[in-house]
């Protein structure tokens, strides 16, 4: 991660408008996310106005220290598997679900009787969580179901005038939201997929679950484990369709379905051969590369203005593709066409 200098007088603002019940956005190395006083459900409420984000939709709980838990008393025991996992991945994009004392208000946990927490790498984020000396309740700080904000200006695109500050610390390095792991029953069981992998995750702990809704639809009427991947999520305006095949069959899909309006979200190997606009998530098979540009494309997609459907490949399922995956087919409403069965 690059050093960032950082402007003391900027950061004490921002702490002091936290201390006051406001709320600010905050660079993070996965997304930027829209920050308040966590231990303050007024001010967490104001979360929720900001984002149009359904009140059932938990937040979570950043701290800039692994004691931060014990000292502000956020749950009611530290399983051991969390300790190792905060000692292999803290700070970093990795969230952890544990039991939640009386002490965070029912506004961060959605009336789960669990709590989420990260304490993010990013040295902005953790100067103003030290500054503000409380822990920070911080979603994605886009307006709900829109692709997450991986600058400041994809913030104030979003926010302007409806929150009171944005802290400018460039571009998220990770670009996708940190994975969530629950400890809080049985085996730990990845909700969301992201920075950390599931290959990662198991060479810490053994046994690691994947939850049915990372690569699924919810069943009509199943509990959602982690509320967030319900929702149609992370969609640019226009319409996301996820084509399943060889490259070639991509290429030619494509091609032949070259009308106005069309793009493709493509790797760099792809642009001489396709005849539609391109956006490119960077070269085939680099899913690092992938996962840090995926929101800067889908917001690019709809500045263009004209683009009414997307054509991109199926993301593979390997490593942080995975996060890729799950971003993109909740985009795509689960659309994927199968390109050797048409
Ligand atoms: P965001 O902050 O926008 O990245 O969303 C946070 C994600 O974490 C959402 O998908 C939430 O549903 C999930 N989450 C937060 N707290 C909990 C919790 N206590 N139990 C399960 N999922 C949670
Ligand atoms: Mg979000």
């Amino acid at each position: 991660m690059k050093t960032l200098v950082l402007d003391e007088q900027q950061i004490q603002t921002a702490a002091d408008i936290l201390k006051n019940g406001g709320v600010v956005g905050i660079p993070t190395e996965t997304v930027y996310g829209l920050a308040a006083d966590a231990l303050n459900g007024a001010a967490v409420a104001k979360i929720f106005q900001a984002k149009g984000r359904p009140m059932d939709n938990p937040l979570i709980v950043h701290i800039a220290d692994f004691a931060d838990i014990g000292r502000f008393r956020l749950v009611r025991e530290v399983p051991e598997s969390a300790k190792a996992l905060a000692k292999a991945f803290w700070p970093g994009p990795l969230t952890m679900i544990m039991k939640r004392t009386d002490a965070v208000p029912p506004e961060v946990s959605a009336g789960l009787d669990t709590v989420a927490i990260r304490f993010p790498a990013h040295p902005v984020a953790q100067a103003i969580i030290r500054a503000a000396d409380t822990p920070l309740a911080a979603p994605s700080a886009n307006l709900s179901g829109s692709p997450s904000p991986t600058t400041a200006r994809h913030v104030l695109n979003d926010m302007n005038g409806k929150i009171d500050a944005v802290l400018d610390g460039g571009a998220s390095e990770v670009g996708v939201e940190s994975t969530v792991i629950t400890l809080a029953e049985g085996v730990p069981r990845v909700l969301r997929p992201g920075g950390v992998t599931v290959e990662m995750l198991r060479e810490v702990l053994g046994a690691v679950e994947v939850d049915d809704a990372v690569l699924h639809q919810l069943r009509e009427g199943a509990k959602a484990a982690s509320p967030g991947m319900k929702y149609k999520h992370y969609a640019p305006r226009a319409n996301v369709v996820l084509l399943k095949g060889s490259d070639e069959a991509y290429l030619n899909y494509v091609n032949a379905h070259a009308e106005e309006g069309v793009c493709a979200l493509c790797c760099d190997e792809d642009l001489l051969s396709l005849s539609v606009k391109t956006v490119s998530l960077g070269r085939r098979g680099d899913y690092l590369t992938h996962a840090r540009h995926l929101f800067d494309c889908l917001r690019k997609i709809d500045e263009n203005g004209t683009i009414q459907t997307v054509y991109s490949r199926l993301p593979s399922t390997e490593g942080v593709g995975l996060a890729v995956y799950n971003r993109l087919i909740r985009a795509a409403g689960f659309e994927v066409i199968d390109l050797e069965t048409i």
